[in-house]
Formats: C-alpha cells, sequence, structure tokens
C-alpha cells in the first residue's frame, strides 16, 4: 500500500472516495502539454527560489525512497544550514518539504515555494501537513513561511526581487492541531479494501469523475441550473432531488434557473422575444475575432508584471451576411519577442471597415481596452473596434436555452448541440489553456525547431475553428428567428 501523500491526505479531507481512489493508484493522469507547463513552470519557480540560499543542500533525487534514506543525515549534520527537499515518512504519511533552514535553537524553519501571487487558504492547508508530518518524526518546525511572486517583479530585476515572504507560523501550527485526531482515522478510510460510497457535494461540480460518479445516469442534473449556491443546493438535497425533472412546481429558483428548468420539463429550446432584436443589431460584413493569450509566472518579456494577461494570436473570419465567409486572416505572435504593438497594429488592418465585430464573452474587449491603453497612439482605432463589438455568447445567454446545453453557454458546451457537424474533438490542440501552455514552452525554448514549426500550426489551426464556430453558431440561431 502506497503512503498518504500531501495530496491524498487533502483530497480526503474533503472527498474521502478520491483519496481512497488516488491512494489505491486508481487515478491515472497522462502528461498533457497544459500539465508539463504547470510542472516545468514550477520546477523553475522551485531552482530560483533555491538560488537565493546559496548555503543549501539539494536532495536532488525524484526517487522517494532515496530522499527518505538520505534526510536524516543530513538534518542530524550540525553543518547542515538549509536542506532542500528534505523527504518524511512516518506511520504511513509522507511528505516532501520545499525547505527547511535550521534555527540557533536547534529547530528548523519550513518554507513552502509557490508560483503565485496571491496567498490562499489551501496553501495553509498545504503547509499544515507538511509540518504535522515532519513534526511526527522528531523535528520541531518552530517557524513557517511561504514564498509566494512579487506582483513587482519585472525581467533583469536581482532575482531576490521575485518573491515575497509570508510568515505563516501561527495559522499553520492551528491548522496541524485540526489535522492531529483525523490523522488515524483518515489514513484507516483509505487503506480500507471498500471504496468510501460517494456522497453529492457542491465541489463535484469540479470533479474530473463526476459523470462516473455521482452525475452517473443522470443526464439532466441540478448543477446544470446556472450559479447554483450552497444554499439552494443544500435545500434540494434535503428534498433528495438530484435532477432537475424532479424540482416541484414552485420550488423557488432564480429567473436563469427557471428557464433551464422548463427547458428540461418540456425537453425543448426556450427562445426569448428578444433573440431577433439582439442578432438584428448586428451589421455586415461582420468579422468574427478570437484571441489566444499567456500568461506566466516569470514574465515572458521586458515591463510585463508575472502572470501578465498578453494577447499572442487572433484569428478573422469575415462575412457578408450568416453563415458566408468571404474571407480569414490571422496573426501568430513570434514567441521569442513582445509581438503586441504588431498584433495591434495586423488588428486594426484586418478589422477595417464598419461591420460588427461579433465576439464570444467579453474576453476580447478586455484584451482589445488593454492594448488601447498600452499604445495611446493606437487608442482612437482600437477604441472604434470596441464600439463595433457584438457579444453572441451574451446573446445566447439571455435568449436561447437547449436541454443540451447542460447549464452552460461555453462555445464547447453550445457547438456541439447547435452544430453537431462541427467539433474539436480531433483537433491537435483543443482548449485554450494547452494553447497558452504550448505558446509558453515556445517561448522558454523547450521546443525543438521542428515541434516548434508543427505546433504553431495547430496554434493557428485551433484559433480559426474558434471563428468558424462562431460563425456557424451564429448562422443557426438566426435560423431559429
Ligand atoms: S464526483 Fe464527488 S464524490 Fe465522486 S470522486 Fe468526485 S468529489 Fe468525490
Amino acid at each position: 500500500m502506497r503512503p498518504i501523500t500531501k495530496r491524498i491526505f487533502l483530497t480526503a479531507l474533503t472527498c474521502p472516495t478520491l483519496g481512497w481512489l488516488m491512494r489505491q493508484d486508481q487515478i491515472h493522469t497522462t502528461i498533457t502539454p497544459a500539465a508539463r507547463f504547470q510542472i516545468e513552470q514550477g520546477q523553475e519557480i522551485g531552482k530560483r527560489a533555491r538560488a537565493l540560499y546559496p548555503e543549501g543542500t539539494l536532495i536532488a533525487t525524484p526517487d522517494f525512497h532515496s530522499a527518505i534514506a538520505t534526510t536524516p543525515n543530513l538534518m542530524n549534520d550540525p553543518n547542515t544550514k538549509t536542506l532542500f527537499e528534505p523527504a518524511f515518512l512516518t506511520d504511513g504519511f509522507a511528505t516532501r518539504a520545499d525547505f527547511l533552514t535550521r534555527k540557533p535553537d536547534g529547530s528548523w524553519h519550513m518554507t513552502e515555494v509557490k508560483a503565485s501571487t496571491n496567498d490562499k487558504a489551501e496553501f495553509i492547508d498545504d503547509m499544515a501537513y507538511t509540518t504535522l508530518v515532519i513534526e511526527r518524526t522528531g523535528f520541531n518546525i518552530s517557524e513557517i513561511s511561504l514564498l509566494l511572486i512579487s506582483k513587482e517583479y519585472r525581467l533583469g530585476m536581482p532575482p531576490e526581487n521575485l518573491f515575497v515572504e509570508l510568515n505563516h507560523t501561527e495559522e499553520v501550527k492551528a491548522r496541524v492541531e485540526e489535522f492531529k485526531p483525523i490523522c488515524t482515522e483518515l489514513e484507516a478510510l483509505t487503506r480500507t479494501p471498500e471504496k468510501p460510497e460517494p456522497e453529492l457535494q457542491l465541489q463535484c461540480r469540479g470533479c474530473d469523475l463526476f459523470n462516473d460518479c455521482t452525475r452517473k445516469g443522470i443526464t439532466n442534473h441540478i448543477f446544470n441550473l446556472p450559479r447554483l449556491n450552497q444554499a439552494k443546493f443544500d435545500e434540494l438535497s434535503a428534498l433528495g432531488i438530484l435532477c432537475i425533472e424532479d424540482i416541484p412546481p414552485g420550488f423557488s429558483l432564480t429567473g436563469n434557473q427557471n428557464r433551464v428548468k422548463m427547458c428540461v420539463q418540456t425537453n425543448k429550446p426556450q427562445i426569448e422575444a428578444r433573440l431577433k432584436p439582439d442578432l438584428d443589431v448586428v451589421s455586415w460584413p461582420a468579422f468574427y475575432l478570437d484571441f489566444e493569450t499567456v500568461m506566466t509566472a516569470i514574465p515572458l518579456y521586458h515591463d510585463l508584471a508575472p502572470y501578465a494577461q498578453l494577447p499572442t494570436q487572433y484569428s478573422i473570419h469575415k462575412c457578408s451576411e450568416p453563415g458566408h465567409v468571404t474571407a480569414h486572416s490571422e496573426y501568430l505572435a513570434d514567441p521569442s519577442r513582445d509581438c503586441r504593438l504588431e498584433l495591434a497594429e495586423r488588428l486594426i488592418a484586418d478589422l477595417k471597415g464598419a461591420g460588427s465585430i461579433i465576439v464570444y464573452t467579453s474576453f476580447e474587449k478586455t484584451i482589445i481596452n488593454g492594448l488601447a491603453r498600452l499604445y495611446p497612439d493606437l487608442a482612437t482605432d482600437l477604441n472604434l473596434l470596441i464600439g463595433r463589438l457584438v457579444d453572441l455568447e451574451a446573446i445566447i445567454r439571455k435568449n436561447f436555452y437547449h436541454p443540451g446545453f447542460h447549464g452552460r453557454t461555453s462555445i464547447k458546451r453550445t457547438l456541439p448541440v447547435l452544430v453537431p457537424e462541427m467539433s474539436y474533438d480531433g483537433l491537435d490542440i483543443g482548449d485554450g489553456f494547452t494553447a497558452m501552455s504550448v505558446f509558453a514552452l515556445m517561448a522558454f525554448g523547450k521546443y525543438e525547431k521542428d515541434e516548434a514549426e508543427t505546433l504553431k500550426k495547430q496554434l493557428l489551426v485551433y484559433c480559426k475553428q474558434d471563428t468558424l464556430a462562431m460563425v456557424k453558431l451564429h448562422e443557426r440561431l438566426v435560423a431559429y428567428v
């Protein structure tokens, strides 16, 4: 039986079923480009943080058991000042700390490094688990800190400016005391041969196993109700209601939730009278626009804050009338340099004309506004583009609901229902997070030249698919009015 890790422990705290599955090695994950990007970014941040402690000793082996064998000797050696990635195992609980620094009184200062600019409650739980396990092996942790990414950091600054340190000793110690009484129970619960019975809770909504677990066999789950909050979820659960079909007449719901309920119960799309006038605001020829962006902890280029969102590519389909494409243009930045000015100038040229610019969500407006602030010389032209924007997702959200949307109006949900012949399934890059990760890995020089060229083509195909999907969606919606 594998030991409990931090991930298993913290997962089992909220869902014993998922914690059990993880400990029993029944969760299998594949390394996608998005996961690879997260791992590589975390490793780079860890490397830069370690550079702040030149006296530190790294237990470099990725093999947990070798690291456990090495750790006690180094901890007990008075010459060890700081240890990176020491490993601990006790009573079935395992952990690896980021840093431990010896204090003059022989106790240790534990530091956890996170590739985040914001402090989060979940970090306290992370540090509490690690502290708990280390203390159970007999070492005293007297101080606990978090190293976060500084929002003030810019490329070219000294390495220490990349981080801010927050002392969380008191909060973590308090959480350790809360963890202590549940450790044994949690260890036994994840070791038992019987999988704990899954229990529906609001967090199931974001769980990768939801469809095969608490949703199994339910087409119109109550989670399809838009913005279902804890109180309403508790009310429905108390009545034993899992399916929208079973919600009784008169049960209090918001307007949007009621629309979804009506749609499911009648099994017909709900079309509001305003759909036609809202679609009629489009002036032709219309341009369908979609951006892709990148955000990285360590800025890719000068004068960028950590996690600044910068546009890297766009696709534009031009149509003379609904569904009739007359032209396509696109742009993909060179990952080795900041191309935002070039992108903004090309965008203005490619959208020249008076017709509507159709987007899906307010994301494109945010990006164009950002470019207008950055390049005052282009602000007039960019603000004119904003005046021409029409948000197709907002029109759908307000006026059209189909039972097949299952509570969402993202393009990935609406397209298969309204345009079933079109799909993202066969694409090498099929979602925005993968597109962002691929671009970031290219910018960090993680791909060979040939591979990078192939990926650039795949990025262009993906973005083009997004705008073509809008063209087709729009055409289908027009057919309903
Ligand atoms: S769907 Fe819910 S109960 Fe099932 S594993 Fe996920 S979080 Fe746990």
